[in-house]
């Protein structure tokens, strides 16, 4: 099923390599899934591996546009907190949300990654457009429940596949000189 197939399939975003798998790709714009992608559900937190490439990501070039189907005060806060511009209840998977966020960063489908946590709503939705789509495992366990009803759809589409990185210790640490990945 192509249309649910994600491209690409990692444990974290951190282990999402800027320069292999975004900038040698082509792909200089990412629209990106907030709940359970950067933001835990349950503590509703950004992950510190998670904030530390995202900062890297844009030290490189990459530019970002929050897309995500919450309507709640906090992911405004959260994309004031992260200076990122956002399109808020987005209703993915259908196109209008993902099409605004392209125009508010000006990105072309071509060069744009969709990375987020869900088949149904950011792989989805970015496959109906031609864009290709990152997916990640989600951050917890806890979800909403119709999420967790979906989770197990998404169990049956991808089988025994195994996240890229799943095991790996987190990379994008602090202490990491930043030109590591080079
Ligand atoms: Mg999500």
């Amino acid at each position: 099923m192509p249309l649910l197939e994600p491209d690409r399939y990692f444990s974290r975003l951190s282990h999402v390599d800027i320069e292999r798998d975004l900038l040698a790709l082509g792909f200089r714009f990412v629209l990106l899934d907030i709940d359970n992608t950067i933001l835990t559900r349950d503590t509703h937190e950004v992950p510190r591996d998670a904030g530390f490439w995202l900062a890297k990501a844009r030290d490189a070039g990459i530019t970002f546009c929050l897309v995500s189907n919450n309507w709640h005060e906090g992911v405004y806060q959260l994309a004031n907190r992260l200076s990122l511009p956002i399109v808020a209840k987005a209703v993915k998977p259908l196109p209008p949300a993902f099409l605004r966020a392209l125009g508010k960063i000006g990105a072309t489908r071509a060069a744009t990654v969709v990375i987020g946590d869900q088949l149904v709503t950011d792989v989805l939705g970015a496959h109906f457009l031609g864009m290709k789509a990152y997916l990640l495992a989600p951050l917890v366990e806890q979800d909403l429940p119709h999420t967790l009803l979906l989770r197990n759809f998404e169990r049956l589409v991808m089988g025994e596949r195994k996240p890229e990185g799943a095991g790996v210790p987190t990379a994008c640490q602090p202490s990491e000189p930043a030109d590591a990945a080079a």
